[in-house]
């Protein structure tokens, strides 16, 4: 649409192809898909650009060395208490199910604890605590901050998407064995945490709607979908990577974190958490 003439229109072809420029410079790096990112409206006074599209699809896998097994564990002792009756949820059937699960007592270094309710399919309480002792220590490598409400771990078999709702992190070790194939599972762990800690105070606040309204975009399709349910989840883990990792990430995903959610990256720097053992 041509709604200018002569100088001033060359001059607005001028300071819109800057504008591009700028934006697909910083996302050059982060995806094929970043060129769709971009939109112009408002050609008076000035054009505006305004990123439309995630530069991710979810942020779980974009780098598997943000924490690495080989990263610190706050994990200090598991005790088996025995068997007892647990309410827990299992994705197979998609349904609470109650179980006569193993019971193990996890505590940390730093005065958390937590008990983990392994599903009794696992047969025996030492092939139960093989699975509790092992899960226990991943995620004694979160931060505190992540851990504090985690008052519960459940541990079914079944490729089934993990869970962090209900003081809990809920593990399917079909699927957690995948994440390990792929080096992710403390990123996916921190993930849940981030739910089964952090949304209660922080998804709905003041300060992160605010940083939600002010930044470009979501980082995330699935951040984006799921506003109220998964920004912060999807959000915390590259926060810890971009403040806390810079050392471990490529250059190109700093920046793109950066670029596209500087506020919520500032409203997360300037909450006091306790990183440990993570930093
Ligand atoms: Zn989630």
């Amino acid at each position: 649409m041509c709604i200018f003439k002569g100088e001033g229109f060359n001059d607005y072809m001028n300071q819109l192809r800057f504008y591009i420029y700028i934006v697909l410079a910083i996302f050059s790096n982060a995806c094929d898909d970043a060129k769709q990112n971009v939109t112009v409206v408002s050609p008076t006074p000035a054009p505006v650009v305004i990123l439309v599209s995630p530069p991710f699809a979810g942020t779980i896998f974009l780098d598997p060395n943000i924490i690495t097994k080989d990263d610190p564990t706050s994990f200090k002792s598991l005790i088996a208490t025995g068997q007892g009756s647990r309410l827990m949820f299992d994705r197979r059937v998609n349904n609470w199910t109650t179980v006569n699960a193993f019971l193990f007592l996890v505590t940390f270094d730093d005065g958390l604890s937590t008990e983990v309710q392994v599903n009794p399919e696992f047969i025996t309480s030492e092939l139960a605590q093989v699975e509790a002792q092992k899960y226990a220590v991943e995620i004694g490598r979160l931060p505190k901050s992540l851990r504090k409400n985690v008052e519960t771990v459940w541990i079914h078999k079944g490729v089934q998407p993990f869970g962090g709702e209900n003081k809990n992190i809920l593990i399917h070790i079909g699927q957690a064995d995948l994440y390990v194939r792929d080096g992710i599972l403390e990123e996916t762990l921190v993930h849940e945490a981030s739910h089964t800690s952090l949304d209660a105070t922080h998804a709905a606040s003041s300060g992160w709607v605010d940083a939600q309204r002010k930044d470009p975009t979501f980082i995330s399709t699935y951040a984006r979908d799921n506003p109220t349910r998964e920004d912060l989840a999807e959000t915390f883990l590259l926060y810890l990577a971009v403040t806390h990792r810079k050392d471990r990430i490529s250059s190109a995903l700093e920046k793109t974190v950066t670029a596209t959610i500087p506020n919520r990256i500032n409203y997360l720097n300037s909450q006091s958490w306790d990183l440990h053992p993570f930093k």
